[in-house]
């Protein structure tokens, strides 16, 4: 064990189990999802929150949304409705129905990016809370450590959660107790992330502790039509997809000619089309390696961040070499996924650019704020932003950037407390 992980506290220590798991970046599984849905024909929105449903024969025919950068209100209508809202689900079965009783029991989960100078693991560790015995991981996550999670009943609006001094606190005393030589303390963190599980009620009993509510989904057809899906995880969520889409066929079939089987099980995300195995991807690395003129790091993080997608990057470096320096020195981030991001990959805003696909929000020790400016540039020149628009998105990511630090004002909590 001492071995496997460097630093691992020894006091006690009698052995540990190995075992495999998988690690991915959510934002980016999701995106390629929402990419392969638009080649394969759908017309994709993102920031438009549906605010209203309309009915008709006691069908859902039409749907009110608000784009949220706009401020437009656009009219979809539909013959089949899948509601996969997250932790939202319950409020938008509210508009359904105002007397909607809740499906969910949300949790609040947070993580740490602990500065990779200070605390670095070659592989994960999966551990027990010295305080209260919660299970914990800390993981490698690229140049840096994660540590997390907590789990702590939410209540509110899903997009307003975010770490608290009490969360940070509490992770920051695993992470101390594992790694004692560490000693980390709030300098070390560079970001938080947080989230709103989407766990389901009916598994749990009102006493159930957080942590022991069931992981599980679950997929229902209202007598209305609409298709709910609540719970699930990403783990399952190809599973969890291909029953959503079994459940509005029968809906659409019910009126009209059958539907061919699904290809799910066998689809693969566009960035993997044409790698089937680990060797393929190696292969394309060191392709992309040779292009780049040796730099592995660039190559590997082109090559498992967009798979054959890549290709395009280096297109574009190749006309133009100095999209291909890194954004920001120690990072293997370059300046064609910038504009990339815009053109191909649907980034509207400076945070869908810096937060959910080149991840200086969590990677650069000041989260992107000192390359701030050259980025803005970049997309604005993409976006056709005007003055006041690039002005009023470099102000929404300094306050992002600033919400994200606010743990840091309130005064830590007393030791031995748990999140
Ligand atoms: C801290 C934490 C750790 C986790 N760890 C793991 C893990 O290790 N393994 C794992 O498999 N899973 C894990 N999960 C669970 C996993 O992240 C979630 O189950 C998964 O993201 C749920 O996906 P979803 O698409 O159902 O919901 P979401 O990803 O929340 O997506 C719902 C979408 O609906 C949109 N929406 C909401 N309301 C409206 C509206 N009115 N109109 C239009 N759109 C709307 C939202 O904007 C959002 O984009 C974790 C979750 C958290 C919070």
């Amino acid at each position: 064990m001492a071995e496997a992980l460097p630093g691992l506290r020894a006091d006690g220590l009698r052995g540990g189990v190995l075992y495999y798991d998988g690690q991915t970046d959510d934002a980016r599984l999701v995106l390629e999802n929402v990419l392969d849905a638009a080649q394969a024909g759908a017309a994709v929105a993102s920031y438009c929150a549906v605010e209203a449903l309309h009915r008709e024969d006691g069908r859902i025919s039409a749907a009110t949304a608000r784009d949220q950068l706009s401020g437009a209100s656009l009219r979809v209508h539909g013959r089949c409705w899948v509601v996969a809202a997250g932790p939202h689900t319950d409020a938008l079965l509210t508009l359904l129905d105002p007397q909607h009783r809740p499906w969910l029991r949300p949790t609040k989960g947070v993580h740490l990016v602990l500065r990779g100078e200070r605390l670095r693991v070659p592989r994960a560790l999966v551990a027990y809370h010295p305080h209260d015995g919660r299970v914990l991981f800390v993981l490698p996550f690229f140049e840096h450590t994660v540590v997390g999670t907590t789990d702590t009943d939410f209540a509110g609006d899903a997009d307003s959660a975010r770490a608290d001094a009490a969360d940070v606190a509490y992770l920051l005393a695993a992470a101390n107790h594992y790694f004692p030589g560490a000693a980390l303390g709030d300098d070390d963190v560079i970001a938080t992330w947080c989230g709103v599980r989407p766990l389901l009620a009916a598994a749990a009993a009102s006493g159930d502790s957080p942590g022991a509510v069931s992981r599980e989904h679950r997929i229902a057809t209202r007598a209305d039509g609409v298709v709910v899906v609540a719970g699930g995880k990403l783990t399952t969520y190809r599973r969890l997809a291909a029953e959503a889409v079994d459940a509005a066929r029968a809906v659409l079939d019910a009126e009209g000619p059958p539907r061919g089987p699904t290809t799910t099980a066998d689809r693969p995300l566009p960035g993997a089309s044409g790698l089937r195995s680990e060797g393929d991807l190696a292969r394309w690395q060191a392709q992309l390696t040779a292009q780049l003129g040796g730099d592995e790091r660039i190559a590997q993080h082109l090559a498992t961040t967009y798979g054959v997608g890549a290709a395009r990057l280096l297109a574009r470096v190749a006309a133009q070499p100095a999209l291909g320096e890194r954004i920001v020195a120690g990072l293997p981030f370059i300046w064609a996924e910038i504009s990339h991001a815009a053109r191909f990959e649907l980034a509207l805003t400076l945070d869908d650019v810096l937060v959910r696909r080149v991840q200086l929000f969590y990677r650069a020790h000041d989260q992107g704020l000192a390359v701030l400016d050259r980025v803005a540039d970049a997309l604005a020149a993409e976006l056709a932003w005007d003055a006041n628009e690039r002005a009023h998105q470099l102000q929404a990511y300094r306050e992002l950037v600033a919400l994200n630090q606010r743990w840091r004002d309130a005064p830590a909590p007393p030791a031995g407390s748990s999140a």
